[in-house]
């Protein structure tokens, strides 16, 4: 069973690398740009996810990668449904405080 942390760090590390490969595969990926349908910020395509009908930029990706992994949420749709509700924002304040404990 991984710790809290440990899936952070894992999904940091696997999203990091998806933006990597996008890249690599394509080049302008990191030069186009999308809506995120999560967060609603013009982001850069290299590293984002489709999921079903939603396209989520890669910040949002390793937002719902570790909520599934955590059990927070069980489809895309919540996730969006609680960015609308600025539930998100809880959320995103949790991870960046788990960031912290990490880097102290
Ligand atoms: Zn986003």
């Amino acid at each position: 069973m991984q710790s809290k942390e440990e899936i952070i760090k894992e999904m940091q590390e696997i999203t990091k690398q998806m933006v990597i490969d996008d890249i690599e595969e394509n080049p302008d990926s990191e030069n186009e740009g999308f809506d995120c349908d999560c967060c609603g910020q013009y982001k850069m395509l290299a590293g984002s996810v489709g999921y079903g009908e939603y396209r989520l930029c890669n910040d949002c990706v390793l937002l719902a990668e570790i909520s599934f992994k955590l059990g927070k949420i069980k489809n895309i749709k919540e996730l969006i449904d609680a960015n609308e509700d600025n539930r998100l924002e809880g959320m995103c304040e949790f991870l960046k405080q788990e960031e912290l404990k990490e880097n102290n």
